[in-house]
């Protein structure tokens, strides 16, 4: 093979998605992966995108944006969702895998391809020339520090706490209320108050939930200050109400009284629709988190369009470091990819190697490079991430709050499907528009499994 016109590290589902969209596109690929030759802490086997943990890739319905994610990469050839339809189990709406299947399927299709050149080494340094980063949450120390040193320390994170993410929508404001602590800074915060009654109920709770092991090479996360809720009331009572529940400077505007404790919404979209509880990361599983916010006064019908979690990963502040193409700012033929520009999930990490590789085949080919509209799942997930007026960055799952309200009267379900089919149009027009899509140099049936 000639000389590879772009390298591609990491053959997770980011790297692995990236480099069929290349080499679909002519474009001579060489994928660097480390494994087997070195393994990550969570990954097994030496297959590309391996699925770490769960065998699902979540819903598969309109209902739900990352089913609408999952359809606009379809219509964008992906080659992790082909290959997750190939390999697919039966899972009612979700799209669950075989996940050996599934893997190599991935692995084959990249073997076969004549484009691509693979490599099973770990990369120490960012190499020079057209390069796609897509080492994921446990990018190897080595290169880590590699990126360290290209943007600086202060913009790559090594640990996700991220508290849950409500629908502004879904909060009960009967009974919650804006404000801010000490009347400061305008009625920025959704307020929740509780009564000391209300408080040791939600506490036992917290207490009892079932909770998500930690890994062990991710332990030392408490020490850099992100306790979870659960470890704050374990060690005791009235932990949490002198912590990020506490009441201070606050007052219900109905009795004119200070709650016995108050669990803080902040504003995380530009539209509001969206907003994270202050100070609520955890690690109680997904269900418990559901059963157990919903006690909260005024989230009882709470969307969580995110739930929280504890857990390594590397990524970036893709806020200020990166364009909406997913290029460096400071360095145009450097694209980043996958978990590491801070979304989060299997599909959300695959997507976004799609978009990577589109756009690295767009500049060898003096094309425009592109940016998918915000209507679409992926646009508005992508616009998210870069958005440069953002503080606090923490990594995002699709959702509907991302994308532009859609004005008319229906709610729930009709109105997520409305803007699901808005979504699929939008993201038609633009692959024509755009002429994105060309035809495949090879197709995943040809692929001998
Ligand atoms: C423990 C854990 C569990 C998770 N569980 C889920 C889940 O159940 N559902 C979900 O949707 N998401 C989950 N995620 C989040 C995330 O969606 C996945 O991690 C996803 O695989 C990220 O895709 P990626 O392509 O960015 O990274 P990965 O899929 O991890 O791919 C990165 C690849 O880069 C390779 N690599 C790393 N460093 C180097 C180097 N220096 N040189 C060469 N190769 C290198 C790795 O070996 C790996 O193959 C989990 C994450 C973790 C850490």
């Amino acid at each position: 093979m000639n000389e590879p016109q772009v390298t591609v590290i990491g053959a997770g589902l980011a790297g692995s998605e990236a480099a069929w969209q290349l080499a679909r596109r002519g474009i001579r690929v060489r994928l660097i992966e480390m494994r087997p030759v070195k393994m990550t802490e969570a990954h097994r086997t030496s297959d590309f995108a391996e699925l770490v943990c769960s065998n699902s890739l979540r819903n598969d319905s309109m209902d739900t944006a990352v089913g609408v994610l999952k359809q606009e990469m379809r219509r964008l050839d992906s080659l992790v969702i082909a290959s997750a339809d190939r390999a697919r189990v039966p899972a009612g709406s979700a799209l669950a895998v075989d996940r050996n299947d599934f893997s190599r399927s991935i692995t084959a299709a990249l073997e076969q391809h004549p484009m691509v050149e693979i490599a099973r080494a770990e990369a120490c340094a960012i190499p020079s020339g057209m390069t796609i980063l897509a080492t994921g949450p446990l990018t190897s120390p080595a290169l880590g520090e590699s990126l360290n040193n290209l943007i600086g320390p202060r913009n790559l994170y090594f640990y996700d706490a991220i508290a849950p993410i409500v629908a502004a929508d879904s909060v009960d404001m009967s009974v919650a209320f804006m404000a801010s602590r000490y009347g400061k800074g305008g009625d920025d915060y959704i307020n929740c108050p509780m009564t000391e009654a209300q408080y040791e109920a939600f506490v036992a709770a917290v207490v009892a939930a079932e909770k998500i092991e930690l890994h062990a090479f991710e332990k030392p996360v408490y020490f850099e200050g992100c306790m979870p809720i659960e470890e704050m009331a374990r060690r005791g009572p009235m932990t949490l109400a002198f912590g990020p529940m506490r009441p201070v400077g606050l007052s219900e505007p109905r009795s004119g009284h200070r709650p016995f404790a108050v669990v803080q919404l902040r504003q995380d979209d530009s539209a509001a629709h969206l907003y994270n509880m202050v100070g609520f990361q955890t690690k109680m599983t997904y269900p418990d988190q559901r059963r157990v916010l919903r006690m909260i006064p005024g989230l009882e019908h709470a969307e969580f369009v995110r739930l929280g979690s504890i857990h390594r990963n590397t990524f970036v502040d893709s806020p200020r470091l990166l364009l909406p193409t997913l290029q460096l700012k400071t360095r145009d033929d450097l694209f980043l990819s996958g978990q590491m520009v801070g979304v989060e999930g299997y599909v959300e990490s695959a997507s976004a190697g799609l978009l990577a590789g589109i756009n690295a085949a767009n500049l060898l080919m003096n094309r425009e490079l592109v940016v998918p509209p915000p209507e679409t799942a992926i646009g508005s997930l992508i616009a998210y991430i870069t958005d440069s007026t953002r503080r606090d960055f923490q990594p995002m799952n699709a959702n509907y709050g991302l994308m532009p309200d859609l004005k008319i009267r229906a709610r729930g379900r009709e109105k997520k499907i409305q803007m699901g089919n808005r979504a699929l149009s939008a993201i038609d027009e633009w692959i024509q528009r755009e002429q994105i899509g060309p035809p495949a140099s090879m197709a995943l049936s040809e692929v001998r499994l």
